[in-house]
């Protein structure tokens, strides 16, 4: 038996000394993988992708499955993800063609008619840049291909620029109980400076016909280091959400990355909140939503207390993984489409990034693999470490030695060494076995906390790879 997740006190927040401030203000990864993404490697070939899907095919895990539509109509400039900005519609049509016979080979090879798939998650891009009558025409293969479970999470992302009523009464049709929103900021001088123009009404009429038409769980997505943001302007935008009454928020921080995404050169550095400036935007953001009742998940997320993610985070039940947290653990992740992603117990796998490369892969009959990894016992140890500190935020020596037969205490003698410096630092209390848990502060520097165990960082590199952590 677990012990409770430590409570969190949003009183944290304005307790750090700007010296600490300082030192944990550093590049660092959002752990949604261990290891992550950028040490993968590229020899990873289409034959090590069928070998992880076939013994998939026998784990005896369930599935989760994620398809990315990378379609949009325009381009949100601070957008990291991997898109597609069009407005030929027959693009999509194209891609749903492939799609179908990724959904079909992928299927086949980890063993999906003889499973159970726990998830769904559409992501992108924007699914619902494909009309209603192709969402339901593809969730109904996928149902097909990929047997759910009656209590399957079935999510999907939307942009309500662009969202229909058709639309979300095709979603639920289709089955869908989860919708994602993005919103960002209702400031319009912020709206208009990322590109992304999104009166308050539109997304409030897209909830109201999520509730009427029986879609339980609304998630909004805010984004905080945007430019022209303060965090008295901030507020006016969480008083808005609050009338939303969202089941749960996102707040990400804005990674700003123009080497890896050049159309965030059009920002103005001057105008975008830094360090202190910045964290007070986000500070406001968490005294503002525990003060109305919600829960403070971790790193960026809060939920509605009765939420399956509050719970999950009070049972010990949470899970993180390329979707965030969620409550759907140890499954195993079959990513479809452009740029997907795949997990499994010792296997990542990633499809190509670039649409036409991706195309002919599908179009040869083939996987589209573009790289991915293999896992050392090593790299599971530390994966599941991590795991427990960014869910249940602590590390208990005698739980990871019970679960992979090892000493963890002398297995992480180095670690454990470095723990009084994090102690002194006000990030964690020491258990006087080698294992800690986080403070609320540390709760904040959690990824700088899973940085300590990290063995692919390079702890002297300032890695321009990841985005900073506050
Ligand atoms: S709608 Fe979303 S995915 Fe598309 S460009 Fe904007 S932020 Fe990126």
């Amino acid at each position: 038996m677990r012990k409770p997740v430590p409570t969190f006190d949003p009183r944290a927040m304005r307790e750090i000394p700007a010296n600490v401030m300082q030192r944990y203000d550093i590049a660092g990864p959002r752990y949604t993988s261990y290891p992550t993404a950028p040490v993968w490697d590229d020899d990873f070939s289409e034959a090590d992708h069928i070998r992880a899907l076939r013994a998939s095919a026998t784990s005896g895990r369930p599935l989760s499955v994620y398809v990315h539509l990378p379609f949009c109509e325009s381009l949100c400039i601070y957008c990291g993800c991997n898109v597609v900005i069009t407005k030929r519609r027959e693009q999509a049509t194209a891609y749903l063609d492939r799609l179908e016979e990724e959904i079909l080979r992928t299927a086949d090879l980890c063993g999906a008619p003889h499973r159970k798939a726990v998830q769904v998650a559409w992501g992108g891009g924007t699914p619902t840049y494909l009309p209603p009558d192709q969402i339901e025409r593809l969730m109904a293969l996928l149902a097909e291909s990929f047997p759910l479970t009656a209590d399957a999470e079935i999510a999907i992302e939307v942009d309500p620029r662009v969202t229909t009523r058709e639309h979300v009464a095709a979603i639920a049709r289709a089955g869908f109980n989860r919708i994602s929103m993005g919103i960002q900021d209702f400031d319009p001088a912020v709206q208009e400076e990322i590109h992304r123009v999104q009166p308050y009404e539109l997304t409030r009429d897209l909830i109201a016909w999520c509730r009427e038409d029986g879609i339980d769980s609304v998630n909004v997505d805010l984004v905080y280091g945007l430019p022209l943001q303060t965090a008295d302007k901030f507020e006016k935008t969480i008083e808005l959400v609050q009338t939303l009454s969202p089941d749960r928020i996102s707040a990400f921080s804005y990674a700003h990355v123009p080497w890896l995404k050049p159309q965030q050169k059009k920002f103005k550095e001057a105008d975008l909140p830094r360090g202190p400036e910045k964290f007070e935007i986000f500070t406001r953001l968490v005294e503002r939503m525990t003060d109305a009742g919600y829960e403070f998940i971790g790193m960026d997320h809060f939920a509605k207390p009765d939420n399956e993610l509050a719970i999950a985070l009070r049972t010990g039940a949470l899970w993180r993984n390329f979707q965030g947290f969620t409550t759907k653990s140890g499954t195993d992740l079959v990513g479809l489409g452009v740029t997907s992603i795949g997990s499994f117990d010792d296997a990542f796998t990633q499809n190509v990034k670039d649409l036409p490369d991706w195309n002919a892969r599908l179009d040869a009959g083939r996987l589209a693999t573009h790289r991915g990894m293999w896992l050392s016992d090593d790299d599971r140890i530390r994966r599941d470490v991590i795991q427990d500190i960014m869910c249940r935020y602590r590390f208990e020596p005698a739980v990871t030695s019970k679960q992979h037969g090892i000493d963890a205490r002398a297995y992480f003698a180095a670690e454990i060494a470095g723990l009084p410096a994090l102690e002194a630092d006000g990030m964690l209390v020491q258990d006087g076995r080698g294992g800690f848990e986080l403070t609320s502060r540390g709760r904040l520097f959690v990824r700088n906390v899973c940085m300590v165990f990290d063995a692919h960082l390079d702890p002297n590199a300032e890695s321009p790879v990841f985005s900073r952590t506050v």
